[in-house]
């Protein structure tokens, strides 16, 4: 049985930017403004995330790791609103089967944080001659999450993994990302030991400041900025929280003299970093008739709609979205987009 779980568990985690991913969210989720990462060997050595965040309260501990729990679902009928990141509770449950989990945790209402560590779903001892039950430590509100050894028990993941550098680049991608995104919490990501970290933000006053800072001083000359929604001039009295076809939408985008390499597109949708090939697509089709060819934009993008208009049934590492009314909600993005465009080349 414990095989089972950890190649289901692998098909979540893939590697370390994937599990932090999903502390990222959970700490997001959680409230907080900071959000400090510390990583040795890539993320597969430790992974280690410390939030200031509503942190978990002592009673939730043991059950924190075994599958489907998770504080953000209440009712059946919660599936179809769900506002926040995480819904199913699996991703605490899969990294306890790949990894070794510990979490040091303290609410306001505690007085001391607790700390208590997972294998396979649940609590083993903290120390050999423990007992496995959480026991309580000195500690700041929030939460600190540990994850050390990651596929120590699943080679074949372990052997599909590229090198350390690789792979902490991955996770400074990810991070960086959420950071634009999240542009009032500061993010700091170092690798274990070393007195400097390799990223760090402060919390920035908006997005565009943000991804000023973390994308380069040669973007912002040329950022473009639209927004989008579903709610038309004729219409504004609509209610939209009642409205389960709204949507808004907001870009940053580069102009046509811009010349990155490589395509970067940031797509958040409710405030998931997420992919679609047919927003990419649509993406690429604007800029292939008006940028040099080799040069490539820089995208942000963050769509906000109604959580029941998403499909929340695709599989976690599935990235890919899908969601109501999507062709005429990317074909709206993009006419707005190369309308700004040819705006400011004339
Ligand atoms: P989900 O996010 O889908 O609920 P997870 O496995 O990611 O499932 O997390 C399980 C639960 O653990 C969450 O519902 C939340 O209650 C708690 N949790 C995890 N990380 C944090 C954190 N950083 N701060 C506060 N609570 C957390
Ligand atoms: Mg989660």
């Amino acid at each position: 049985e414990s095989l089972i779980n950890r190649i289901a568990a692998g098909e979540i985690i893939h590697r370390p930017a994937s599990a932090l991913k999903e502390l990222l969210e959970n700490s997001l989720d959680a409230g907080s403004t900071s959000i400090q990462v510390t990583v040795k060997d890539g993320g597969m050595k430790l992974l280690q995330i410390q939030d200031n965040g509503c942190g978990i309260r002592k009673e939730d501990l043991p059950l924190l790791a075994e599958r489907f729990t998770t504080s953000k679902l209440t009712t059946f009928s919660d599936l179809s609103k769900l506002t926040t990141y995480g819904f199913r509770g699996e991703a605490l449950a899969s990294i306890s089967h790949v990894a070794h989990l510990t979490v040091i945790t303290k609410t306001k209402s505690n007085n001391c944080a607790w700390k208590a560590a997972y294998v396979d779903g649940g609590l083993v001892p903290l120390k050999a001659g423990y007992t496995p039950d959480p026991k309580p430590c000195a500690g700041n509100n929030g939460t600190t999450i540990i994850i050390e050894d990651m596929f120590y028990n699943t080679p074949t993941r372990m052997s599909a993994l590229r090198s350390s550098s690789e792979e902490y680049a991955r996770i400074l991608d990810i991070m960086t990302k959420y950071a634009v995104h999240n542009s009032k919490v500061s993010f700091g990501c170092k690798k274990a030991g070393s007195l400097s970290p390799e990223l760090s933000t402060p919390s920035c006053s908006d997005t565009y400041q943000a991804i000023r800072q973390l994308y380069g001083h040669s973007i912002s000359k040329e950022l473009l900025h639209v927004t989008v929604s579903s709610v038309s001039d004729d219409n504004t009295d609509m209610d939209d929280s009642e409205d389960p076809e709204a949507w808004s939408a907001e870009a940053y985008f580069t102009n046509a003299n811009y010349q990155g390499k490589k395509t970067a597109l940031l797509l958040f949708i409710n405030h998931r970093l997420v992919e679609s090939h047919r927003i990419k697509r649509s993406i690429e089709s604007i800029y292939s008739g008006i940028l040099p060819k080799g040069s490539s934009p820089f995208v942000y993008l963050s769509i906000n709609l109604d959580p029941r208009s998403v499909d929340v049934n695709v599989h976690p590492t599935k990235r890919e979205v899908h969601f109501l009314n999507e062709e005429t909600i990317i074909e709206r993005i993009s006419d707005a987009i190369q309308q700004k465009l040819a705006g400011q080349s004339q």
